[in-house]
């Protein structure tokens, strides 16, 4: 079997189970059964209310994104599921950085609370840049459960590609 690609940073012993649910035919049983729902989140002007509902809730000192959008381009490689940029304009004579938050569009598809995590990922970086202790106290703040669910959303990711 290929190695786990999104579940390389994962210790030895989960990543047999999961190569065990794969040869058993069990992984996909094992998302049904904890992830049966689906969202209606399905345009850029939903999730941009989505996003900003979760912010207001949860950072409201944070700075709004100017722009959020799904994103079909965006690699489904374990780093580009989401991605913050700033991009700087000169408007006016002033350089001003334009927040922006784009989401992999598989997340239409996905269980509400795939989405929920990729959105509260990036909604932390607002405030944390690097994926340190800070950072994920600060998703873990915003989605309780937020360490199973990303491992989970990497399982989902491994079983889709596997279906594919
Ligand atoms: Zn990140």
């Amino acid at each position: 079997m290929p190695p786990l690609k999104y579940l390389q940073a994962y210790p030895a012993d989960l990543q047999a189970r999961v190569r065990q649910m794969i040869e058993q035919q069990r992984l996909g049983d094992y998302l049904q059964q904890r992830y049966p729902e689906r969202h209606a989140i399905q345009s850029d002007k939903a999730l941009y209310g989505y996003v900003l509902d979760i912010k207001q809730e949860h950072l409201r000192n944070a700075p709004s994104p100017d722009k959020v959008l799904f994103d079909n381009r965006l690699d489904l490689t374990h780093r580009a599921l989401g991605l913050n940029t700033a991009i700087s304009r000169v408007q006016g004579g002033k350089l001003k950085a334009k927040k922006e938050i784009r989401i992999a569009s598989l997340f239409k598809e996905a269980a509400p609370q795939f989405l929920k995590m990729i959105v509260v990922h990036e909604l932390a970086h607002l405030k944390e840049s690097d994926h340190n202790k800070a950072f994920y106290k600060l998703c873990e703040y915003m989605q309780p459960g937020y360490h199973q669910l990303e491992f989970d959303l990497r399982v989902y990711l491994t079983w889709r590609d596997l279906a594919t």
